[in-house]
């Protein structure tokens, strides 16, 4: 395959002629199609259309993508994301608004932030909502921050914010950037919070505890009420962190587990494709007693009319530009309609089912860290395969070979060797069935030949790449033309 850049391409005069002076109109191109659209001023390259379309394919094809391959990247929920969420989000009437448009005539737009607002207090139990923040991320600090502000006006200086060792990186850098002091609690033998310890940890001067249930290693948090009960009667708050909240879809809520304030990742639970940064949306729902904290503005309905309400007594204020990425809100209004309360049921089911499915299958093969039925994914721990000289690394890439991305490695943290495997809930057991059986064939090829999937992969465009001078001094025109 040719790996020319586009503007190495191409010869002069082979560009594209449709817009010339045709013989049969009357008018200058320039007449038809504004000058300053005609571009002859730059020194674009010359190529004919084949030739681009044909660059542009190829290049796509180097990529590794969910529309082609299984994508079991845990903490992630790599899952199929159904085409139609995209025929609907780019209908004229929805990509042709203008975010300073008149509240009449946005009602259409507003009336469905309202009505996705309803549904999901519906499924999580909280009480209000808002769709600004971009990624979830920016939801926690958004949620951190209602937390602040409401311990800031009652004269509460609490400095201290608790997280389990095996937390998602932003929840502690969230408290952090909120000015709180990050105390981390352990986690006992089962993976779970060690409660003994929380209970020592759990003073007058915790602000909140951030948990994700289930956690990062899968496991569902089974002493959650008692954690509530321990943090609530210092008058703390419960964050939960709902990136991944597909294993309780239409089981469980987090209101009925004490939490106060989540967020949810739309771009993994809800269906918008994600990867390369975005775009992504963040909603973040509050307990009635937070509702005056929100970001303005909130999107009420008042005698039939829908409207932005600037109006929020103690609002931590605005915090990006409009309102959120707007076109993954519908994706997320249409994936909750198509699916509706038994559908979502169903994606909870299944994606627990895939998750222990693949656990039972490879249990002796691969460690499983914490040996218990799991939610959505699965933590192995390669310690065994290390011992013969193949780490979680080596095995992660040798599964390019195979068409298989990469599960997550070495997170979370608290695990030696860890892959983490979310199967998610759209892939069907023929897949499964080709992941395990290819799990199972590189752990009895290292006794064979290690060497072959220490150098591994051997079929991707891009071999391995030094990750560190990758991300210190990247390369952006690297031209691989001379690598086998
Ligand atoms: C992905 C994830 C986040 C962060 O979400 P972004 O949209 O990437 O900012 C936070 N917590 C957990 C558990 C996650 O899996």
């Amino acid at each position: 395959m040719d790996k020319k850049l586009i503007f190495q391409k191409g010869s002069a005069g082979r560009k594209n002629n449709y817009i010339r002076k045709p013989f049969f109109y009357l008018q200058e191109p320039h007449q038809i199609i504004p000058k300053e659209f005609l571009r002859e001023e730059l020194s674009l390259p010359s190529l004919g259309e084949l030739e681009v379309v044909r660059h542009y394919t190829n290049l796509a094809r180097l990529n590794f993508s969910l529309d082609t391959n299984f994508y079991p990247l845990g903490s992630c929920t790599m899952k199929y994301n159904p085409k139609v969420n995209e025929e609907l989000a780019n209908l004229e009437g929805f990509t042709q608004l203008h975010p300073y448009q008149k509240e009449e005539d946005i009602q259409g737009a507003l009336g469905l932030i309202y009505n996705l607002e309803k549904i999901l207090c519906q499924i999580t139990g909280m009480s209000k909502f808002t769709f600004q923040a971009s990624s979830g991320a920016q939801g926690e600090l958004i949620g951190m921050a209602i937390i602040r502000k409401y311990h800031d006006i009652k004269g509460n200086r609490r400095r201290k914010v608790i997280v389990p060792d095996s937390s998602h990186g932003t929840n502690p850098a969230t408290a952090s950037l909120c000015g709180y002091e990050v105390v981390v609690v352990d986690s006992n033998k089962e993976g779970l919070v060690d409660i003994d310890k929380l209970y020592k940890l759990a003073d007058k001067d915790v602000a909140a505890i951030m948990l994700t249930n289930p956690n990062t290693l899968g496991l569902f948090e089974e002493n959650i009420l008692e954690i509530s009960d321990i943090i609530h009667k210092q008058g703390g708050f419960l964050y939960y962190d709902g990136a991944n909240f597909n294993p309780l879809l239409g089981i469980t809520n987090p209101a009925l587990m004490g939490f106060d304030v989540i967020h949810l990742n739309f771009h993994k639970t809800f269906s918008t494709p994600h990867g390369c940064g975005g775009p992504g949306a963040g909603a973040v729902g509050v307990v009635p007693a937070l509702a005056d904290f929100l970001p303005v503005p909130v999107v009420e309905k008042k005698r039939n009319k829908f409207y932005f309400n600037y109006k929020i007594k103690l609002t931590i204020g605005r915090v990006r530009s409009f309102y959120g990425n707007f076109a993954v809100l519908i994706k997320a209004y249409v994936y909750l309609l198509m699916l509706g309360k038994e559908g979502l049921l169903r994606v909870a089911q299944n994606s627990v089912i895939n998750a222990n499915y693949i656990k039972e299958k490879l249990k002796d093969c691969y460690k499983v860290a914490y040996n218990k039925r799991c939610m959505h994914e699965i933590v192995f721990s390669c310690d065994k395969q290390k011992e013969k000289g193949v780490t979680a690394l080596d095995i992660a890439k040798r599964l390019l070979d195979y068409q298989i991305h990469p599960p997550t490695m070495y997170f979370p943290l608290t695990v030696k060797e860890a892959l983490m495997v979310e199967p998610t809930e759209t892939e069907n057991k023929e897949t499964l069935d080709y992941f395990v059986k290819t799990m199972m064939k590189i752990d009895k090829d290292i006794n064979q030949d290690p060497i072959r999937i220490k150098n591994s992969p051997h079929t991707t465009p891009v071999r391995r790449v030094d990750e560190v001078s990758a991300a210190r001094s990247p390369n952006l025109r690297y031209d691989y033309t001379n690598e086998t």
